[in-house]
């Protein structure tokens, strides 16, 4: 389970961590570098996923602080994270985002380019894609989106599903899950 904590400060995310937990997610690289160092200080096996859009001017600092980077989802970023990791010498895991419900306003590659996307980033790229990840629309039956991610996984041999949050992630993890991203359901609201 990733413990997903944005828009928390180390006064909720410490009790977490003294309790045993290790793995965290951030949708941000910029929140994520303010919070993380000093915890890590403490807390140095900590697995820490960006689980939200990248830019490419971020890409350098994404490969210096994150361990798992789950939402690679275009050409320039998967160009630009395979030239921060070569320089930076860390392979760190990706996973790419797909964008299920094929709306305008999520990021996310469109089922139907995924599995060239994949293969443009082995190929063109060099980079190896451990996994999907996916957020479902708003309000609609999650059950059809992870089923399709669990299938576009299935057929490109990668192992990861990150799917599934604090509403959804029992039927995200019946249908495949090896990552359920649960926010509210572990840190209560965001306020
Ligand atoms: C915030 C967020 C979550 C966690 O959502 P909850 O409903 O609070 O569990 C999961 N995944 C992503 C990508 C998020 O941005």
């Amino acid at each position: 389970m990733t413990a997903v904590a944005k828009k928390h400060g180390a006064d909720r995310i410490l009790p977490v961590l003294e309790a045993g937990h290790r793995v965290f997610g951030e949708n941000r690289v910029q929140e994520a570098q303010e919070k993380w160092p000093p915890l890590r200080a403490s807390f140095p096996d900590v697995e820490l996923r960006l689980i939200g859009p990248l830019q490419s001017n971020k890409a350098k600092d994404a490969v210096a602080l994150f361990d798992v980077i789950e939402t690679v989802d275009r050409p320039k970023i998967a160009r630009a994270l395979a030239q921060e990791i070569e320089k930076q010498g860390r392979a760190i895991p990706l996973l790419a985002q797909v964008n299920t419900g094929e709306e305008d306003q999520k990021a996310g590659i469109a089922p139907k380019e995924t599995d060239a996307f994949l293969a443009q980033c082995r190929d063109e790229f060099g980079l190896t894609i451990a996994g999907l990840m996916c957020i479902p629309p708003a309000g609609a039956d999650p059950a059809p989106h992870f089923a399709l991610l669990a299938k576009i996984a299935a057929r490109n041999g990668l192992s990861e599903l990150s799917m599934g949050m604090s509403a959804d992630y029992r039927i995200a993890a019946q249908l495949g899950a090896t990552h359920v991203r649960i926010g509210t359901g572990v840190f209560g609201a965001r306020g």
